[in-house]
Order: structure tokens, then sequence, then C-alpha cells
């Protein structure tokens, strides 16, 4: 028997996420039963099974941890990576709480992980792994439309959730939301447009609204707006991929640097994303592209002079170690936990602006609300009003355009008929959430002189939210 289970790491990531969690505590000056009541996970559940693949039985051990119910059904990914243990799922579970408080997604916090290499196993060995481990999560609960609802992560993406949704409509053949009980799915098997690309765009998004805010931007030692802003990526998966893709095709910025687990590309003159996608697809490594110069030493790119640094990989990549070679003045952290309480001073002792990742990367949760409430109406977004509202803009530009001597310009006219499809809804849905989000940590801040940064104002805003919740009902 082949037993799949690593040595337990202890990333300090736990530590860290309740560290900051404390900090906001004690400027909101909250009672120490109702800090210690969010604070805590409500439950991890831990389970081994095994799979009989390629002759022989394998072994699997696999988590779901619960932190926060004040609202259900509790929300969050499922990652697949070697690297899983117990308390990185805990740490991942009280940040979804934050993350759904701080967007106003009505969820708790969960997370789940499973410890699995994918790239060791075929397509159709990942299917029978998914469904097991589905299965086990399924039988009690832990996924669930109404209790417990998962999502992609690390590892895992629209194939993985469509196998889980399966799985549970199978075992649940007369629940009518059962598509409801994942988020993340393909579009046809009940997921939504707009998902694949959402946290990415959120990245985009959220930056976008900062440089809104000027004297952020003139606190980060930064002038102007995107256009021109020299971006470092850490990560070219479906996070990183979709944030540099946007970021340089539709703001201007220019990636001069992508950094991933071979090593570092750059290119002052930005680096073509789409082009570098299409390479990793065919060469799985960075190493011979040709739009940009190749070093096989990766920390090389994360300290790279920059503008702006995006994190979009895994946690603890910025430490005490190395935090004081970072040289980018702007860190947005699309990552979960990329950068270590520690480090997170030194940066912020020396002046770097650290845009959260509980907001930062919140675009995935916020889309998967939308993908979940479309499932429980049953229905497509801008079904009943898109052709409507074409219909009421055509006869106003129709009788606008009589009155103007020389028309409208034909592009103007296309853009102004047009009603909004679902994934024009789910981008205006997500901008948003994103404005809103930022604008609620802005106010925090501002109240509160002792409030040292855009993290501690993110947890204020969502503890603040979570335990006025908390207060209406817990006896
Ligand atoms: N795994 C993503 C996150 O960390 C998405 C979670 C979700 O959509 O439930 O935010």
């Amino acid at each position: 028997m082949n037993i799949q289970v690593k040595k337990p790491i202890t990333s300090g990531f736990l530590e860290s996420v309740n560290l900051m969690y404390d900090r906001a505590i004690e400027l909101l000056g909250l009672s120490d039963d109702v800090a210690l009541a969010i604070r805590n996970c409500n439950s991890t559940y831990e389970v081994q099974f095994s799979v009989r693949l390629r002759g022989e039985l394998h072994s699997f051990k696999g988590y779901r941890s619960v932190h926060s119910e004040h609202m259900e059904p509790a929300k969050g990914g499922i990652r697949y990576s070697i690297e899983v243990h117990k308390e990185e799922v805990e740490a991942l579970a009280a940040l979804m709480s934050y993350k759904c408080a701080l967007v106003e997604t009505p969820f708790g916090g969960s997370k789940g992980g499973l410890i699995v290499d994918p790239s060791e196993w075929e397509p159709h060995e990942m299917e029978k792994i998914t469904r097991r481990f589905a299965y086990e999560l399924i039988k009690r609960d832990l996924i669930n439309p109404s209790q417990n609802v998962p999502a992609p992560d690390m590892g895992t993406g629209a194939r993985e959730m469509a196998w889980i949704a399966d799985e549970y409509r199978r075992m649940n053949p007369t629940d009518i939301n059962a598509r409801a009980c994942v988020t993340g799915k393909p579009l046809n098997a009940g997921g939504i447009a707009g998902r694949t690309e959402a946290t990415g765009r959120g990245v985009q998004y959220a930056l976008q609204e900062f440089f809104r805010h000027e004297d952020d931007v003139k606190a980060a030692g930064l002038t102007g707006t995107l256009e021109g802003k020299r971006v470092v990526v850490q990560g070219l998966g479906n996070v990183g991929y979709h944030a540099a893709k946007f970021l340089s095709e539709e703001d201007g910025a220019k990636v001069v640097a992508v950094v991933e687990r071979d090593g570092a590309l750059f290119n002052p003159d930005g680096i073509d994303i789409e082009a570098l996608k299409a390479h990793i697809h065919a060469r799985h490594s960075l190493a011979a592209f040709e739009g940009a110069t190749y070093s096989p030493d990766g920390a090389k790119g994360l300290e790279h002079d920059c503008d702006i640094l995006i994190p979009a990989a895994c946690e603890s990549v910025i430490t005490h170690e190395n935090a004081n070679r970072i040289k980018a003045p702007l860190i947005i952290e699309a990552a979960n936990g990329p950068v270590t309480a520690e480090a997170n001073d030194m940066l912020l002792e020396r002046g770097v602006t650290i845009i959260p990742d509980l907001y930062a990367n919140a675009g995935g949760v916020t889309v998967s609300y939308f993908e979940w409430a479309k499932n429980i109406s049953h229905m497509r977004y801008g079904r009943m009003q898109r052709r409507q509202e074409e219909g009421r803009s055509r006869a106003f530009l129709q009788q606008l355009e009589s009155l103007l001597p020389n028309g409208l310009d034909a592009g103007l006219k296309e853009k102004l008929e047009s009603g909004a499809g679902e994934v024009d809804l789910v981008r205006s849905g997500l901008d948003d959430t994103m404005r809103a989000a930022y604008v609620a940590m802005r106010e925090v801040r501002a109240s509160h002189p002792d409030c040292p940064d855009l993290r501690t104002a993110a947890y204020m805003v969502a503890v603040r939210r979570i335990a006025s919740v908390m207060d209406l009902y817990m006896l």
C-alpha cells in the first residue's frame, strides 16, 4: 500500500493570520469572549481513504475545516497539493471568514485540502480520487448547498468542481439545488460566465480602485494611474495569469518580470502574457522563452525593481529573510498569505503599501456567490431583461440620432444599444464589490488613527461585521 502522506510542516501561516486578527481586535476594543469565539476554527474534519489505482490501493489524506458558521453555507475552496496540512487549511478557512465578511458575501468561512500531487495522476485517476474525497465530505454534509460549498483553489479547477457536483447529484438525486453544492463549475455544468477569470479580474479592479485614491497612491510613493506601471508577477497560474493579462492588455501596465517555480523572466519593455502562457503550456518551463531574458534564480524576480509586486502563488513567499530586499513600493496579495506577519511589519516600517489578501483576492468568492445564487434561482443572469433593455436603448437612440445632423458614432451606438449579458453583469457586480470593500477599509482606517495599514483595516471591517451577526444570534 502506497501512503500519499507527507510529514506536516508548520509554516507559521496560522499564527500570522491570528496575529493580524489580534491587532484588529485590539483596535476594535471587542470583548475577549467574542474575540475568541470568532478567532477559533469551529471544526476540522480529517479523513483518510484508499482508492484502487494502477492495481493497488493508494491512501490519501484530506481535510475540510469550518472556521465560522455565523452565516451558512460556509464557503471556501479545496486545494490539491503535496504541501497541504491541517494548520494551513485552518488558516485558509479563517481567511475565508474574514474575506467573505469584507466583500459582503453571505457566507461563513471554510477550506479543504487533499494531500496529492495532481501531476502524478492521469485525469481518469484524478476523477476517481476526487469523487471518493467528495463522497467522504458529502456524506457528512461537508459539501452541501446550504451548509458548505467548496470552490477551486490551488491544484483544482472547473474539472474537479464538475466531478464534485456530479457526485453530490448522484448521492442527492432529489435535491433541486444540487448544483449549488459547489462553485467554479464549467459553464455547461451550472457554472457562471466570468468565474475562471474572477480572482485575477478582482486583482485588476482592486488596483484600479487603489489608483482612484490619490492620497493612497502618493503614500505608496507612486503617481498617476496604472498606465506604464512596472509589474512583477510571481506565479502564472489561474490568478497570476489573468491579473497579468488584464493589467497589461487593458490598463497599459508593463509586466517586467514573471517568477515561476523554475526561475524568472525579465523584459523591461513588458512580457507578452498570452505568448508566455502558450510557451509554458508547450514546454512546462519558463526557460527558452524568446520574449524575455531567463534566469533560473526565481528570488531575483521577487526582488526586481518595479512599481507593483503581485505574489500570486502560495503562502509565506515574503518572509523576514527577503522582506528588506523587496523593492516594490506596492504589493498586492493575489495569493492567500504570501507575506508573513514578520515580513509585513518590516515592509510597513519601510513605507511599503500592502493591499491585503482578504481584499485583493476576494474576486473568486465574490463571483462564486453570484454562481451559487444563480444555481438557486435556476436562471442565467440577464435572461429576463437583456432584450427589453436593448429595445428601450434602440428607441431612445433612434430619436436622438434623428435630432443630430451627423448622427451617432457607430461604435458608440453599438455599445449603448447592447443589453448586458451574464459576463457583463458578473464583471459589473465584481467591480462594484471591489470598490465598496476598498472604501470600507479606507473609512475604517481614516476613523482609527492607530490603524497602521490596509490589512488591519480589512480585518477590522470583517470582524466587526461577523461580531454584529454573532451578537444577534449567539446564545
Ligand atoms: N479558493 C478561492 C479563495 O481562496 C475561492 C473560494 C470560493 O470561491 O469559495 O478565495
